[in-house]
């Protein structure tokens, strides 16, 4: 893939799927805008890629605010001129509970990062890439974004909503050369995995009851991220597609 001369934006970046993504941009040759909260880790990203050979800047972004995307992608076109490539990866979740347990502050928290956070960065995104003629936006949902998961009805409520705005978009956009798809991994060898309370109800999506038998590693992702965002991939648009090891098969 060659995306010398392209920029990329990574929301999430500082960490799992967004950090190996974000470097998979910067290795095809795309100039690439690493973005997160958390300000240590997405600069310990921009370093990785320089130390590489590549080029990145860091912006601090929270993708529930408004204000913060707005200047995130004001920050973008200030630094490069434009955006080609936008991966929306930044997501949450949170504690597992069946429904009749499950916090309402949790519920919204996740549906805060998972959708407000995508239609915000999409909503950003579309009219810089439009003044240049077109661009490719891959959003992240999850295999619970299309079967249900035992303790994460807000996560799964997300993560379906995340095929819905990114189906919605692509056909809106269709014409006028921005390519809008979304991805489904399944369980990923990252630190939001390492962190779950995972209970046994989810564990066969999750590990060795899997078709392939294991986890993804975050490069797994990143490079069909890659791919989608290319020119290779010049007439997908409104697809969602999953990336889990068969499990969705099953
Ligand atoms: P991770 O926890 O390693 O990384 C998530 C990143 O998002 C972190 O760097 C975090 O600081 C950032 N973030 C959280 N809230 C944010 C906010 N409000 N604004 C900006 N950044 C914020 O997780 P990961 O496993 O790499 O997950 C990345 C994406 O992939 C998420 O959307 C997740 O739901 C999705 N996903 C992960 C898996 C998996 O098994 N790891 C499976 C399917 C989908």
């Amino acid at each position: 893939m060659n995306l010398n001369d392209k920029v990329a934006l990574v929301t999430g970046a500082a960490s799992g799927i967004g950090r190996a993504t974000a470097i998979a941009y910067a290795s095809a040759g795309a100039s690439v805008v690493v973005s997160d909260v958390d300000a240590a880790g997405g600069e310990e990203t921009v370093q990785m890629i320089t130390d590489a050979g590549g080029t990145a800047t860091f912006i601090a972004c929270d993708v529930t605010s408004e204000d913060s995307v707005a200047s995130l992608i004001a920050g973008v076109e200030e630094q490069y001129g434009g955006l080609d490539m936008a991966y929306n990866n930044a997501g949450i979740v949170a504690k597992f509970e069946h429904v009749h347990k499950k916090p309402v502050e949790d519920f919204d928290r996740v549906i805060a990062v998972n959708v407000r956070g995508v239609f915000l960065c999409m909503k950003y995104e579309i009219p810089l890439m439009l003044k240049n003629g077109g661009g490719a936006i891959v959003n992240t949902s999850s295999t619970a974004g299309l079967v249900g998961v035992p303790g994460i009805v807000d996560y799964a409520a997300s993560k379906h909503a995340v095929v819905g705005m990114t189906k919605t978009a692509a056909i809106e956009y269709a014409k006028q050369g921005i390519r809008i798809n979304c991805i489904h991994p399944a369980g990923v060898n990252t630190p939001m995995i390492a962190g779950m309370n995972v209970s046994e109800d989810i564990a066969p999506l999750l590990n060795a009851d899997t078709p392939m038998g294991r986890l993804g590693e975050p490069q797994e992702i990143a490079d069909a991220v890659v791919w989608l965002s290319s020119d290779e991939a010049s007439f997908i648009t409104g697809t969602s597609l999953p990336i889990d090891a068969g499990s969705t098969a099953v």
